[in-house]
């Protein structure tokens, strides 16, 4: 018999989470490893021009994620490209070849020491334990890469994960959120999907027929959102 959890968006029987800036501080660590990597390339830049230059790396405007996501770029393709798109704002050009590997290898060592769960992860965690809920992790990434990042943040005792090569779709084909669910022996309607990413969580998992809830940390404006947010993962239960 499953046990049934009251949250602030209903009964529900189980939870999905997003990993990248939804359990993990994933901005946290990409800037502090590129501000580590890129250092001795900006000499002397500011804090406004270090905010500036991870902001370049850290957001989207490039696509160049979806084009790994769509299989035109390998991994490290795109975080190359990111990372001269925005050492490239900054005047500074990577040659093809050493400068471009030693850039890449410096970020890539790095980048997994600073990634750290949010502060209000494990307290959801030992809630949903305690309460007898399964949860687990449905990300836009491939599976052994996550699994090391979430070990990595301490967060190893969320066994469910589903990543991008699981199905062969990303969010938000519905067909990852719904393995998500299938491992967690729910019903998609019963299920929780929390994520930071308003299309690719919120409403993608509710086009999927979950239950999607926006994690708006910083509190993005979101005029003509009509879905369920909450600023922390505090604000789930009770
Ligand atoms: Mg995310």
């Amino acid at each position: 018999m499953q046990q049934v959890l009251a949250t602030a968006f209903g009964n529900v029987q189980g939870v999905l989470f997003d990993i990248d800036d939804t359990l993990v501080d994933l901005e946290f660590a990409m800037t502090t490893a590129l501000r580590d990597a890129s250092e001795h390339l900006l000499p002397g830049l500011d804090t406004a021009g270090w905010e500036k230059f991870g902001r370049i790396f850290t957001h989207e405007t490039t696509h160049f994620y979806d084009r790994y996501l769509a299989g035109e770029l390998t991994f490290n393709e795109q975080r190359l490209l990111r990372g001269r798109a925005a050492l490239g704002h900054f005047g500074v050009v990577l040659d093809d070849g050493e400068e471009s590997h030693a850039w890449l290898t410096h970020y890539a060592r790095l980048q997994p020491t600073y990634v750290r769960a949010f502060p209000d992860v494990v307290p959801l965690l030992d809630a949903l334990d305690a309460a007898g809920i399964p949860y687990g992790a449905v990300s836009n990434n491939v599976h052994d890469y996550q699994r090391a990042k979430l070990d990595g943040a301490g967060l190893s005792r969320i066994s469910t994960l589903v990543g991008t090569d699981t199905m062969g779709v990303p969010k938000p084909d519905p067909a990852i959120y719904l393995e998500g669910v299938r491992l967690l022996g729910t019903s998609p309607e019963t299920t929780l999907y929390i994520g930071d990413n308003r299309l690719l969580d919120a409403e993608g998992a509710v086009a999927a027929g979950l239950l999607g809830v926006w994690l708006n940390r910083i509190g993005e404006p979101a005029p003509g959102f009509a879905g369920h947010q909450i600023r922390s993962l505090d604000r789930l239960l009770g």
